[in-house]
């Protein structure tokens, strides 16, 4: 528990009183590290035992602090969840339901390496509740995989699907990412389609994003590998966009796709900014008006030395990030609803403010406004990050 926060406890049980909140686990662990990545996570195994610790002391820990709060969803996250022996992940379930009360648990997901699964994990997975799973698969193209450093092959991906299906999983994301060196983009349309066949009910679309440091970025630097110029990656992304319904699955937000009732709750209550309890290096929560994130230096966090980070809303950045956030999802936000929000707390010159800001974007087709709601349209979607900067 943060010192600060202890001064707060009453309103941030309060607060937790209110409504349920959603629950993410970190585990910071990875075979191998990708060659892209930018997550906090070790291939140190040797720190597992005591991280494994620190979370179940901190789930303890926050449970009665904040009164055994109701949860309606569950996300264990990394890193690589899939890493956890069934025993391990067995150990902090329990933990957590002591903890926490589960009665309203509405989703309970596992992120998955499809390159470290078996059946009889994925049997217990679904046997201690886990009713959704997100595998990293990325590319089925083995050569990506490759440049890439993931640990699978792309018959591995599919496959990760098939056992998961026989393991009685009904609920499967994959994530699928665009702009990769020498990706062939016609292949990510033949990719979604595969995962789709071979059982994923929602993808995630991403943009390969290179961290300065990483591995993959030097190899692109030094000319080693190039990457896709930027109309061939919004030329993919304007496929897929036009492929992926034709699949059944719908957009809901910029990089999310899903299949009637299949959407990702947990993820959907950040973007809606409903509140959570984040535990694990690097793990942010937001409770009242608090956000805090643990401290990413692993070794630190697991003995319970690392600094974490708070941050107090005032209310112009809980306006904010109502935008944001909001506009993230398909179906928009009501502006109107949001200049009330913002008259009322006597905030109308932000308002002002990012109207102005927001008129070119409109002009030129990158948001439409229907009635008194406001969307990325489509083609937006590819360039979000330009309009989303107006309320930084
Ligand atoms: S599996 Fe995910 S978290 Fe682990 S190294 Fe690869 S990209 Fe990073």
């Amino acid at each position: 528990m943060i010192p600060a926060l202890a001064s707060h406890l009453r309103h941030l049980r309060e607060a937790a009183s209110q409504q349920p909140l959603g629950l993410y686990i970190h585990i910071p662990f990875c075979k191998d590290r990708c060659t892209y990545c930018s997550f906090v996570t070790t291939r140190d195994v040797g720190l597992k035992d005591s991280a494994l610790a620190r979370l179940a002391a901190d789930l303890q820990v926050w449970g009665q602090a904040l009164n055994h709060p109701e949860i309606d969803t569950l996300y264990f996250g990394g890193g690589t969840p899939s890493l956890l022996t069934a025993e391990e992940l067995t150990h902090l379930v329990r933990v957590a339901r002591d903890a926490f009360d589960f009665s309203p648990l509405r989703e309970a997901t596992l992120e998955a390496n499809p390159g470290t699964i078996d059946s009889a994990w994925l049997q217990s997975a679904r046997r201690l509740g886990f009713d959704r799973l997100s595998f990293g698969v990325q590319t089925l193209d083995n050569v990506l995989l490759q440049y890439l450093g993931r640990i699978h092959d792309g018959a591995e991906g599919i496959n990760a699907l098939r056992m998961a299906q026989a393991a009685g999983f009904q609920r499967l994301s994959a994530d699928l990412m665009v702009g990769i060196p020498g990706q062939d983009l016609e292949r990510v349309i033949s990719d979604a389609r595969t995962l789709v066949a071979a059982g994923a009910t929602h993808l995630s679309v991403y943009m390969l994003d290179l961290d300065k440091n990483c591995p993959l970025k030097a190899q692109v630097d030094s000319g080693r590998l190039q990457l896709p110029s930027e109309d061939e990656v919004a030329d993919a992304f304007e496929a897929l966009q036009a492929e992926l319904p034709n699949l059944g699955l719908a957009p809901y937000e910029i990089s999310n796709y899903a299949q009637p009732s299949q959407l990702s709750i947990h993820n959907t209550r950040y973007w809606e900014r409903r509140p959570y309890l984040g535990l694990g290096p690097s793990a942010a929560s937001q409770l009242d008006r608090w956000r805090w994130t643990e401290s990413s230096v692993i070794q630190a966090w697991a003995e319970g030395r690392g600094k974490a980070e708070l941050q107090e809303l005032d209310a112009a950045a809980e306006l904010a990030e109502i935008p944001l956030l909001g506009l993230r999802m398909h179906q928009g936000i009501d502006w109107e609803e949001l200049r009330a929000r913002a008259t009322m707390l006597n905030l109308q010159h932000l308002t002002d403010t990012w109207e102005a800001a927001l008129r070119p974007f409109l002009k030129h087709g990158l948001l439409e406004k229907e009635g008194s709601v406001l969307r990325f349209t489509q083609r937006g979607m590819l360039l979000s990050n330009s309009v989303l900067e107006t309320f930084v």
